[in-house]
């Protein structure tokens, strides 16, 4: 049976200030929008560790769940940020890793906080890839390690900040232990088949939300085949590449598409962004040189045309299209009544883009907007600098 996953979260500990956040809201919003497996976020936090030890119960091998919410199962998960010198420059990498349970989760963190201050969410670690992965695997080799939002600038391992060209360089022998690579929101998996080194590793595709904004959670997603639900299987099916598909923002809607500046950094407010196409690396506002976007390393990278086949399927979080169509924010009240509504109607979130189309008591306008993403008459400004792309639709 086809589940859909969402294995890259983080919790209030990552930046968040909500204590009414907890593992059991995580479930419930989950259950609504129609994740079926999502992961723990910041597991190696000693708080949440705690929240996570004593509430969840494993029901499966590596498959865990709250008494209230059956129908969602967690894994371990965290996201850590790698920082190590290479040829005399600091280098800052950001990697999920999966875990099979609490008693190899517990030795990790045995190992990693002798080189590291575990307590922040996604905390750093100071180590190279390539020892941590090493070393992970020495563990259990059930543990995942898995190059997270690989292109985006300052911390994805292909990203323009590390100046890597190629992932078997930044990871060393620890390249053989790795499997999949996560697109990130401003990449999707035609942009990393353009690279011929990448076609071994599997895609996979995670939300990377925090989990207080909850209408975040599985806003990019991946299907995997299950016939029982567990750690191993799931592993295995990241790992001989068995993924059904990837749900995936279009790359233009991420932060770090376009090159570019916002307008924050200039005393003018003047914003500005341009292709790679036009070749320019400095900006013309400030003289400094632009964050370069997504679209523009994976054009320096490129070596080959992608296939004309790809398993995955662009879609638009859902609130996000209701603010732009029927006005107000992600947060307005009337908004999120008619996105619970929505969802709740048509059993989860992605049912509604896989055609199914209970529209009762729902605006004209709304109904318009949904019928034109589904047709793919849509496009975006594009993102750039940290700036998310913003919807336009085709008249
Ligand atoms: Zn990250
Ligand atoms: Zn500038």
């Amino acid at each position: 049976m086809e589940r859909i996953c969402d294995l890259h979260i983080h919790s209030k500990y990552s930046g968040g200030t909500s204590n009414r956040i907890d593992i059991f809201n995580i479930a419930s919003n989950c259950k609504i929008k129609g994740i079926d497996i999502v992961g723990t976020g910041d597991c190696f936090h000693p708080f949440w560790l705690k929240e996570l030890k004593d509430n969840l119960v494993e029901y499966s091998s590596g498959f865990f769940r709250v008494e209230q919410v059956p129908e969602v199962s967690f894994i371990l998960q965290t996201e850590v940020e790698v920082i190590w010198k290479y040829n005399s420059q600091v280098k800052n990498a950001h990697f999920l890793i999966l875990i099979p349970n609490f008693e190899k989760l517990d030795e990790v963190i045995g190992f990693l906080s002798k080189l590291s201050n575990l307590s922040n969410g996604r905390p750093k670690v100071f180590i190279s890839p390539e020892k941590l992965i090493l070393n992970l695997k020495s563990i259990e080799n059930l543990i995942e390690i898995i190059p997270a939002h690989i292109f985006t600038p300052y911390f994805g391992i292909l990203g323009s900040k590390l100046h890597f060209n190629s992932i078997y360089e930044a990871l060393g022998q620890g390249v053989e232990h790795v499997y999949s690579v996560e697109t990130g929101l401003s990449a999707d998996p035609q942009m990393v088949r353009m690279i011929s080194e990448l076609n071994r590793f599997s895609i996979i595709s995670n939300s990377d939300c925090h989990s207080i904004n909850f209408h975040r959670l599985g806003r990019e997603g991946t299907a995997i085949n299950f016939n029982k639900l567990n750690y191993p299987n799931l592993i295995d099916s990241i790992r001989r590449n068995k993924i059904v598909k990837t749900y995936e923002f279009k790359p233009s809607e991420g932060r770090y598409f376009y090159n570019g500046h916002r307008a924050e950094r200039h005393f003018n407010g003047i914003e500005y962004y341009c292709s790679p196409k036009r070749n320019i690396n400095k900006c013309p506002n400030c003289g400094k040189e632009l964050t370069r976007g997504v679209l523009s390393r994976v054009y320096e990278l490129r070596d080959q045309e992608p296939p004309n086949h790809h398993n995955f399927q662009y879609i638009v979080p859902l609130l996000y299209l209701i603010s732009i169509t029927l006005g107000g924010t992600e947060y307005t009240k009337k908004n999120l009544l008619i996105y619970q509504k929505l969802i709740r109607d048509n059993k989860g979130e992605y049912n509604i883009w896989n055609g199914n189309s209970n529209y009762n008591g729902i605006p004209n306008e709304l109904i318009n907007a949904i019928e034109k993403i589904r047709s793919g008459k849509y496009w975006f400004l594009p993102g750039y600098d940290g700036v998310y792309g913003q919807l336009q639709f085709e008249a």
